[in-house]
């Protein structure tokens, strides 16, 4: 995907983000009844069977609880970020976003890779009489916006 290739409306962007599976591509009610999701001034899913009628929000239950930046601004975000162009100068200026979202966000993503190489099968690094560069990080796990801080976590990188 380009910066072109962007989408323009929240409604582009939740399908986008439907895509990739980061919000659910479809619902079920309380009552197991299939859920229509609406796009308006708000965005929710419904269940049209009329004694049933129950509302559920966009982002309940998945990455976006808690957060109340637009989609639009998230993939953006995402896309900006992926291209190092996250600082709190280019987010304001470009996207505008606020300083403490600005740092929220990176710390998201940092969040998710930082859990997708704990998925990962670890492998060793070097060998016996070889030379391997190393740099560290510390990582904070933070609950979504909570600001409750877990065990902090050393990563060390290698290149051999
Ligand atoms: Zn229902």
């Amino acid at each position: 995907m380009g910066i072109w290739d962007l989408p323009a409306s929240e409604k582009d962007a939740v399908e986008l983000l439907q895509g990739y599976g980061i919000i659910p591509n479809e619902h079920t009610c309380k009552n197991s009844h299939k859920m229509k999701l609406y796009f308006g001034k708000q965005i929710f899913w419904k269940c049209n069977v009329e004694e049933c009628n129950q509302h559920l929000g966009v982002r309940t239950g998945n990455w976006f609880e808690g957060n109340r930046i637009s989609f639009l601004t998230a993939v953006r975000f995402i896309y900006c970020w992926c291209k190092e162009l996250t600082s709190i100068k280019f987010c304001a200026e470009e996207l505008g976003i606020a300083d403490k979202t600005v740092i929220d966000w990176n710390n998201y993503m940092r969040e998710i890779c930082a859990l997708e190489m704990d998925e990962k099968e670890r492998k060793q690094i070097g060998d016996e009489g070889l030379i391997v560069e190393i740099d560290e990080s510390l990582f904070v796990k933070r609950k979504n916006n909570t600001g409750r801080v877990l065990p902090q976590q050393w990563v060390f990188g290698g290149i051999c």
